[in-house]
């Protein structure tokens, strides 16, 4: 097939705009995307840090590479890739030397933060003392908490995250069955500023996670392809299959949830006035959390994970 704007041979399909792209204008229309909502997520006052999530794998890589394309010009702009590592064996590794890798090409300083040296546990550990739990239900959170506190290590005013359009469509889609509707509300990208948290921006929210891969392929950037030995116990997965169920029945549906989330968000935004409500820290862990336990903690608590000194988990 030949590319709908230039005659060329095209490289991609895009069903839900009824068009075909040859390489150049299939980089062209990613990159147009995530420059209009890098302009609509990040507000440049003066100098700006901005932390970017690497975890080593295609999305968060791929971001990675196209913060720096955008914004390298920028004299005033910094980018810090910080990585989590969760400890788990077999996996984590090949992301960090992945990771490490782009970092080098570009330039760009990297830093790491482990769940062993902060809370004295692995994901491995905490799995292997609580097997009737999915283990992602504890690594999300736990990895958001690392993540905020490196931000705020390196002074970071934004904290850039990799979500592509499949994810959110999929959290948004996760938050509406589990009727919890102050979790769609607090979803990033956040627009205001709360004390403690970093806000965070999506530069890929509007990148389907085929074209993320895809743009990874041609543009040849050092991704890690393996899977968490963990993925396939993850209720996401669910939502995935739905995700593509509806997308390939009604092309755009990604997009539909996307718009339709934003608009719940700004209609809840401003009847809160811009979410301002209390934030505190959890007695436990000492991270930011909406209660004096945060979920993470009462979990492990429940699970009969020993807590030692009030700071460190201990297994
Ligand atoms: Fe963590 Fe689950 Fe992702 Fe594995 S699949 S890295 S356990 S969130």
């Amino acid at each position: 097939m030949k590319c709908s704007k230039c005659q060329r041979e095209a490289v991609y399909e895009s069903r839900y705009s009824g068009t075909f792209l040859c390489k150049e204008h299939f980089f062209e229309s990613v990159e147009r995307r995530v420059k209009s909502e890098i302009r609509k997520q990040i507000h440049f006052q003066g100098r700006t840090t901005i932390a970017v999530a690497l975890s080593g794998g295609k999305d968060s890589s791929v971001m990675l590479y196209l913060l720096h394309k955008i914004l390298s010009p920028r004299k005033n702009t910094t980018l810090i890739a910080v990585t989590v590592d969760e400890g788990i064996d077999g996996y984590r590794e090949h992301g960090l030397s992945s990771g490490e890798r782009l970092c080098e090409m570009l330039g760009i300083e990297r830093r790491t933060i482990s769940m062993a040296d902060t809370y004295g546990v692995t994901l491995d550990s905490i799995v292997n003392a609580d097997r009737e739990t999915i283990p992602c239900s504890y690594c999300g959170p736990i990895r958001r908490h690392l993540l905020n506190r490196i931000a705020l290590e390196v002074n970071a005013d934004y904290l850039a995250v990799g979500t592509n359009l499949d994810d959110y469509s999929q959290a948004t889609l996760m938050n509406v069955v589990k009727g919890d509707f102050d979790r769609m509300a607090r979803m990033a990208p956040h627009t205001s500023e709360r004390k403690g948290l970093i806000r965070r921006v999506l530069p890929l929210i509007k990148i389907p996670e085929k074209e993320v891969l895809l743009y990874a392929l041609l543009a040849r950037i050092p991704y890690d392809s393996s899977w968490c030995p963990y993925f396939r116990m993850a209720q996401r997965n669910t939502f995935r299959e739905i995700i593509e169920t509806l997308e390939t029945a009604f092309p755009g549906s990604r997009f539909a949830i996307l718009s339709f989330a934003e608009k719940v968000k700004a209609l809840s935004s401003a009847q809160t006035k811009g979410g301002n409500e209390e934030i505190q820290h959890c007695a436990i862990c000492g991270e930011v959390s909406k209660s004096d336990i945060c979920p993470s903690c009462r979990k492990m608590l429940r699970a009969g994970i020993q807590i030692q000194n009030g700071t460190k988990y201990l297994l």
